[in-house]
């Protein structure tokens, strides 16, 4: 790794006043890191300095940065096609992916659409559950029902579903369609949900079911939405009165699928099946945006004998080859490497290290999920400067809210691992 780019004053001037990154602002905005190049879990930036990453680029990047395996997997099928449209033609690449996919999801699972990200996977997801009811000809059933503190992604159907403060749909309440949203899930990963929370789950159903055609949730891990890891029983219970009121389920597994909670798929720790399930994130191990959501023959039957005929839906870079290719060897690599003793490894240490933090007066809470740690502050983080406190500590950690957290890439070493908890250490105590 010994490229060094050159950015100049313009160069970063433009990109603040002109570039939106995410959820940023162009009146009042806060300078990105110029990065030259990324290797293993470190993120060189421009002036020569490298940051242990402890993002994965949001759940994406699991092997690490710049994967032998990876690069060639890209190149070589960049050498044949690095795409053709998907309407129609069909290749190598999407063939072994979608069978592979087939295989390793839950039970029943075995249709699947190729997105090109994970909010397009999503509203794939709610549209099959709008078809699928509109041919069982049962009007009145178009709308869905989810938990509070969730998060789905940022197109407006997706967003419908997402928590209503945490994507303020005050201000998009015109445009965006009105939803059923229970009480987020109150016991957390380890314990069992009370009888009274069962109880207000079965009056929520009572009282909205006949309306929605859908159940929608992130299975065990409630992500961008706060973090939150909870009872494997409540999405037991969540199945259960589905089936109850004939409603699908369906699963967000974006960020906890492939390995992140200790589960390939967070579904198996309530031993359940969803209706349709969504993945997308580490599912090309951070190399090219591509997702997609797989239904059951039930669902997918009811869809393609409406009145359309078919699935109403398709992206233009759906089924990209350059990015199954490259989803294929991520699912080799992962699949033959020994990740569940690696997400174990790095459950322990953190629960280790992390944890002792929880005595800080301004920390509110530490808890671990797989290779999750999350350290929720008692006050909203100032980013900038939190930003700022790590990346002279050497590290890539990018809070939000009142949450700084890690995800680290499953290949990290104990020695980068303990150096990610001792800048949010230094960072806390400063
Ligand atoms: C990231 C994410 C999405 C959206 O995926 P994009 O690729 O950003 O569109 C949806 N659901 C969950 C749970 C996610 O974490």
């Amino acid at each position: 790794m010994q490229q060094r780019s050159n950015f100049s004053p313009e160069d970063l001037a433009f990109d603040k006043h002109n570039i939106w990154h995410p959820y940023t602002s162009l009146t009042n905005p806060l300078p990105a890191y110029p990065i030259a190049a990324a290797s293993g879990v470190r993120l060189k930036l421009a002036d020569g300095r490298e940051l242990i990453d402890g993002m994965s680029s949001w759940w994406t990047a699991i092997h690490g940065y710049n994967v032998p395996d990876l690069n060639r997997a890209v190149k070589d099928q960049l050498e044949k096609m690095a795409h053709v449209m998907f309407g129609g033609i069909t290749h190598r690449p999407a063939i072994d992916l979608c069978k592979k996919l087939v295989e390793i999801s839950p039970e029943g699972l075995e249709k699947v659409f190729l997105a090109d990200s994970g909010s397009v996977a999503i509203e794939a997801a709610m549209k099959m559950a709008v078809q699928y009811r509109y041919t069982k000809g049962q009007p009145g059933r178009g709308k869905f029902m989810t938990i509070s503190g969730g998060y789905h992604g940022d197109t407006s159907g997706a967003m419908s579903v997402c928590d209503p403060e945490g994507g303020m749909h005050h201000l998009f309440s015109e445009f965006l369609p009105k939803h059923f949203f229970a009480d987020r899930p109150r016991k957390r990963f380890e314990e069992s949900c009370l009888e009274e929370e069962f109880a207000d789950l079965e009056q929520f159903f009572r009282l909205h079911a006949d309306k929605c055609t859908a159940f929608i949730l992130e299975p065990i891990v409630q992500g961008a939405g706060g973090m939150w890891f909870y009872a494997p029983d409540y999405l037991g219970k969540i199945r259960d009165l589905c089936d109850e009121h004939d409603l699908l389920l369906i699963a967000d597994e974006m960020a906890t699928g492939f390995g992140r909670t200790g589960k390939l798929f967070a579904s198996e720790h309530a031993g359940i099946s969803p209706d349709i399930m969504c993945v997308g994130k580490a599912l090309t191990g951070g190399y090219m945006t591509q997702a997609a959501a797989l239904t059951t023959q039930h669902v997918a039957a009811a869809i393609c004998n409406g009145e359309a005929g078919v699935f109403m839906h398709g992206p233009t870079f759906m089924g990209n080859p350059l990015a199954c290719a490259v989803a294929n060897k991520n699912l080799e690599l992962l699949l033959e490497s020994n990740w569940q003793e690696r997400v174990n490894a790095i459950e322990t240490q953190l629960k280790q290290e992390l944890s002792p933090l929880a005595s800080t007066p301004s920390v509110k809470e530490v808890r671990v999920l797989g290779a999750i740690g999350v350290v929720e502050m008692e006050e909203t983080v100032n980013v900038s400067d939190a930003q700022k406190c790590f990346v002279e500590n050497g590290v890539w950690i990018r809070p939000f809210g009142n949450l700084i957290y890690l995800m680290p890439p499953y290949v990290i070493k104990e020695r980068d691992l303990g150096q990610l908890v001792k800048a949010i250490t230094n960072y806390i105590n400063r």
